[in-house]
Order: structure tokens, then C-alpha cells, then sequence
């Protein structure tokens, strides 16, 4: 059983070298102790930016276990149910859900994985556009934003994940949509594969207020935050009145000791802004009614989905730690077994 470990705590810019791949060998059988357990072979594993914070020695309020040094790191994937002892789920069914980044793991915590009922689409979707970042960025944008037709919307990080779904949602609906990426071809994906209207590379803008003005004359109605730091307190600047930030995360921020400060939190107050965070777990209970809403965008061709894929536990480290230097193109996925 080949598994990905992760050798010690991590401070600072996760490395590579911070994990090893090791073979062990594994008997393919549910132990006896386990009540309800599946045992399954892992086919997806997913590289999401929310697993740097597992590697903190100390305690970060998540609803995820942090990793042990030594042990195999875990994370969302897809995978084939080879023997089950939970009467819901029979030998053969596909699954996503919290795994171990190994070849097969026994996983008791069944309740928590959602069977795949859908296989007309790429099995690897359950990894982001149909699984965890889906759910994200379809609650995110319209629960928490509460978008209107013709509204102006920024998204940052916007091709990756969750940002190039998030961007997709408010073309749909009818908004303006601007992006932002790390690099030209990721610009010219998002405005030529997702239909942003427009896109602009953080890392060229030595002024990203300057930035903001450009493509947000009047304002910013809506703003999807996934990076945090200098970017938020330019958009802080930026932002039309009443308007709304869906904090869904900050990864700018995840590897520094201290995190940057934000100048405009003022602007709050003065501009009547609502700020409000959130986790894709407080929407799982509604995953059939975003299957609903999605899938046929999906069939429909209304909506894309660029994904990067890994091949191999052995390219998984890399693949992960990428994730903090933007070297992924779109989502970033593992692929660990044939399908
Ligand atoms: P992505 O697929 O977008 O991958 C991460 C991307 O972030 C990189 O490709 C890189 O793109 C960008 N990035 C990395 N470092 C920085 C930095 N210092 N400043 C600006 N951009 C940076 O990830 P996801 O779509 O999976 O996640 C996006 C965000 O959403 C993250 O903050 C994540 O933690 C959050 N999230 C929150 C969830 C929730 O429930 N609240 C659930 C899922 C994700 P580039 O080339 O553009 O720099």
C-alpha cells in the first residue's frame, strides 16, 4: 500500500521534502474491530489549500483532525468501495469523501462520504466541480453573497477551484465578473474558456488599488475572497455600498507566522459593507439540491471545468505544495489508480 507521510509539523512554504512516499504492506481486508467501516481503493485524491492548515503543531479550530508526523496525511478523494460492513454501501459503489492519501484505506467515519450516483461525467469532478469546491463556491456565491442580475463581481484566486466556479455562477446569472490570477495563461483562460469579462495578473499590478479602479469604475458589489492580505484591503478600498464579502478563504495568509495587516477595515463601517465567512460543511445537507442545479449546467455544456492532474502518489507532494506557489491550472487532483 503506497501512502504519502508527512514528516514533521511544517512552518512556513510547505516543501516537498516535507513529505515521503512509503510502501507498507497491507492486508485487503476490513479488520475485525471495525462496525460500520468500508475498506476502498483510493482512485482521486484532491489537493485542497485548507490542508496546509492541518500541518500546524498548534491547534487551529477545524473541523478536520490535524495531521501526525509520521502518519498518512488524509484529505477529500474519490474512491471504490472493496468490502463494507455499513449496510448502506456494497462492494463496487464509488464514493467521495475524507480519505487517506494511499492506494487503500479503511474508512469508519462512513456517514460522512456521499455514495456517486452520477457517472456520465468525469469521475474526478466529485473531487472539485462536484464535490467539496462545488459545494463551495455554489453556496458561497449564491447563499452568502446574495447576488443580483447586473451586479459587479471580483473574484481572486479566480481559476482555480472554487474561483473559476464562482466566476462561471455570475456570467450565469447575469452579472459583470472580474478575476484575478498569477499568470497570463490563467488570464486568458478566464476570460477566454470561463467568459469573465475581464482578468488581471496580481503579480504584474504594482498598484492593485490602481487595479481596481480600472475594472471597478463604480465599485465592487460583490467580492469573493479566497487569498486575504493586500488584495482584501485593496478591495476593501473598492467596495460599493452595501455590498458584500464572501470570505471563503485566504491563502496568502496560510503560510506566515503573522498575518498581514488590513488598513481599510474602516471602509466596513463607511461603505455598509457585509463581510461574513463560511464553511462548504454547513451546506452539505443541501448536496442533492446543488447536484440538481449543477448537473444539468454541466450536460448542458453552460458550464466548464479545468482540472490539472497529478499522476501518481509519487507526483502527490508536489502536486499539494504547488498549491501555495500557483503551479496548478485550475484543480488540482491526484490521480492515484486506474479507474
Ligand atoms: P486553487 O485551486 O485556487 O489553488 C490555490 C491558488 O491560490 C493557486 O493556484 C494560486 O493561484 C493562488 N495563490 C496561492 N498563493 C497565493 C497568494 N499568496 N496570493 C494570491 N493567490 C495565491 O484553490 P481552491 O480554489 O481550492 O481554494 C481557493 C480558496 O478557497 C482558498 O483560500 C481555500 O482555502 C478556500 N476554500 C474555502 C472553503 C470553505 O469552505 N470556506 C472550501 C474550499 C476552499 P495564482 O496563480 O492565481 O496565484
Amino acid at each position: 500500500n503506497k501512502q504519502v507521510i508527512l514528516r514533521d509539523f511544517v512552518t512556513g512554504f510547505p516543501k516537498e521534502s516535507d513529505f515521503h512516499v512509503r510502501t507498507s504492506s497491507i492486508c485487503l481486508k476490513l479488520p475485525q474491530s471495525s462496525k460500520n467501516g468500508v475498506l476502498v481503493n483510493n482512485l482521486f485524491l484532491s489537493c485542497d489549500p485548507y490542508m496546509r492548515i492541518l500541518m500546524f503543531q498548534a491547534y487551529v479550530p477545524f473541523p478536520i483532525d490535524s495531521f501526525t508526523p509520521g502518519s498518512v496525511i488524509y484529505g477529500y478523494g474519490v474512491a471504490r468501495v472493496l468490502e463494507s460492513r455499513d449496510p448502506n454501501l456494497k462492494e463496487g459503489d464509488l464514493v467521495w469523501g475524507v480519505t487517506g492519501w494511499e492506494e487503500y484505506s479503511v474508512i469508519e467515519e462512513t456517514q460522512k462520504l456521499f455514495k456517486i450516483e452520477h457517472l456520465d461525467v468525469p469521475l474526478s469532478y466529485y473531487t472539485g466541480i462536484l464535490g467539496m469546491p462545488g459545494v463551495t463556491a455554489y453556496f458561497g456565491f449564491y447563499d452568502v453573497c446574495c447576488p443580483k442580475k447586473g451586479e459587479s463581481v471580483f473574484v481572486s484566486a479566480a481559476s482555480g477551484a472554487v474561483g473559476q466556479l464562482v466566476g462561471q455562477f455570475a456570467k450565469l446569472l447575469g452579472c459583470y465578473v472580474v478575476g484575478s490570477a498569477g499568470t497570463q495563461p490563467k488570464i486568458e483562460l478566464l476570460k477566454n474558456k470561463f467568459g469573465f469579462d475581464d482578468a488581471f495578473n496580481y503579480k504584474e499590478e504594482p498598484n492593485l488599488d490602481a487595479a481596481l479602479k480600472r475594472y471597478f469604475p463604480k465599485g465592487i458589489d460583490i467580492y469573493f475572497e479566497n487569498v486575504g492580505g493586500k488584495m482584501l484591503d485593496a478591495v476593501l478600498g473598492n467596495m460599493s455600498i452595501h455590498g458584500r464579502i464572501a470570505v471563503c478563504g485566504m491563502i496568502s495568509q496560510y503560510n506566515l507566522e503573522n498575518t498581514e495587516g488590513v488598513h481599510n477595515l474602516m471602509n466596513i463601517v463607511l461603505q455598509r459593507i457585509r463581510m461574513q465567512g463560511f464553511e462548504c460543511f454547513d451546506y452539505y445537507h443541501r448536496y442533492s439540491e446543488f447536484l440538481d442545479a449543477v448537473l444539468p449546467l454541466i450536460r448542458a455544456g453552460k458550464l466548464s471545468y479545468v482540472e490539472d492532474i497529478a499522476d501518481g502518489l509519487n507526483a502527490g507532494p508536489a502536486a499539494l505544495v504547488g498549491l501555495f506557489s500557483g503551479r496548478n491550472v485550475g484543480k488540482q487532483v491526484v490521480a492515484v489508480a486506474a479507474q
